[in-house]
């Protein structure tokens, strides 16, 4: 089954978000990825289709419409493969606009009989380590759902299909109409409970439901670069539909965990590298871990300050759907020491008078204290 990724993400917007929303975003997106600006860049050129087929999609009410209902399976055309619609019924050769005509009309005249297209689409969750992000991870989530019963191949009936028909009271409508005073209602018809359906000797596995709860086992592939929050869509993965229609989809909600050593703004890595006094002041070289695993090493120069901070480019995170990294920055605390020894104190001491007989040796403090100065002695 295909992992997509969901046309709202690849846009970089919310579900709900309104059409201008969508156009603004995609107009950033495309200009960061446009190919004039990516000379060479295949993986900006991958980018960049897939943003305007995402923006194909949903800047067109009716196919953002279908693709909300159906996802990625509203627009695999003549797909009748694992979860996917199929469109044969349909009249086949028509183009997307023939068959969206069809589609909506087909749901027009349905609308009011208790059949679903498709099953629910089902939520589930999962967790993940940052390194897992970086790397991109297959995992294995546990969701319970409704599947087709095993015992009717999901038609309801102990007898199999034939054992089922449309319902006499409402014909399969689902619904009923009744008298209320003035005005006349519907309500969703006694005889088979707004299913539409008769089942004649029903199945016992599931209540002739057709349908069973069930504990499955999805495996779900992360992609390399996965943000914290992302939702990966798997079409066809959800809940069974009742009389064997598709499948809903499967929502992957991915959480990505804390890390110890690195935070992440996007595709790049910061990473807080605390250094002794005497080291930020005379300078020295560090080595310091890299999120794929490797070490790298970063040259401290002489009087390096605290909150001075060094890019190692490359060495960030990954680029979802890229081989491309971002860059990693190291950035510098510098550790005031604590716990003196007799003789660390006395060499310390010895440098702060040297220091302070030095004007030159800290020039920041010298515009500090002068400021000072100019503080107290301004208003005179
Ligand atoms: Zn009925
Ligand atoms: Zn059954």
């Amino acid at each position: 089954m295909a992992t997509q990724l969901d046309y709202y993400e690849v846009l970089e917007v919310s579900r709900t978000a309104s059409a201008e929303e969508i156009k603004k975003s995609y107009r950033r997106l495309a200009m960061q990825y446009h190919p004039d600006r990516n000379q060479g860049d295949a993986d900006a050129e991958a980018r960049f289709k897939e943003i305007s087929h995402a923006y194909d999609i949903l800047k067109d009410e009716q196919k953002r419409s279908a693709y909300d209902r159906f996802g990625h399976a509203a627009f695999e055309g003549g797909g009748a493969g694992p979860g996917g619609f199929d469109f044969s019924g349909f009249g086949g050769g028509g183009g997307l606009g023939d068959i969206f005509e069809q589609m909506f009309g087909d749901m027009m005249g349905r609308r009011g009989g208790g059949q679903a297209r498709s099953g629910n689409d089902i939520q589930t969750h999962v967790e993940i380590t940052l390194e897992e992000a970086f790397s991109g991870v297959k995992k294995d989530v546990r969701v319970i759902t409704r599947v087709a019963c095993e015992s009717c191949n999901g038609s309801g009936s102990e007898s199999g299909a034939s054992g089922v028909q449309t319902c006499p009271s409402c014909h399969g409508i689902g619904k009923v109409r009744a008298q209320q005073g003035f005005f006349i209602v519907e309500r969703p018809c006694p005889t088979c409970h707004g299913t539409g359906r008769s089942v004649k000797d029903p199945c016992k596995a599931c209540h002739g439901e057709g349908t069973v709860e069930r504990e499955r086992v999805v495996e779900v592939q992360v992609p390399a670069g996965v943000e914290d929050g992302t939702r990966i869509r798997m079409t066809g993965s959800g809940e069974a539909g009742a009389n064997g229609v598709p499948p809903g989809d499967l929502y992957v909600h991915v959480s990505v965990l804390e890390h110890g050593l690195f935070q992440r703004d996007g595709a790049n890595i910061y990473c807080r590298v605390p250094l002794r006094m005497g080291q930020a002041a005379l300078g020295t070289e560090i080595e310091v871990p890299v999120i794929d695993g490797s070490r790298a090493n970063v040259k401290i120069p002489a009087g390096t300050q605290g909150g001075a901070h060094f890019r190692l480019r490359g060495k960030g995170f990954s680029v979802l759907r890229s081989s491309a990294r971002g860059d990693m920055y190291i950035q510098v605390t510098v550790e005031t020491p604590q716990h003196l020894t007799k003789r660390q104190r006395e060499l310390l001491e010895e440098f702060e008078t040297e220091a302070g007989e030095d004007i030159k040796h800290s020039p920041e403090h010298t515009g500090f204290f002068r400021r000072v100065r100019d503080f107290f002695e301004g208003g005179e």
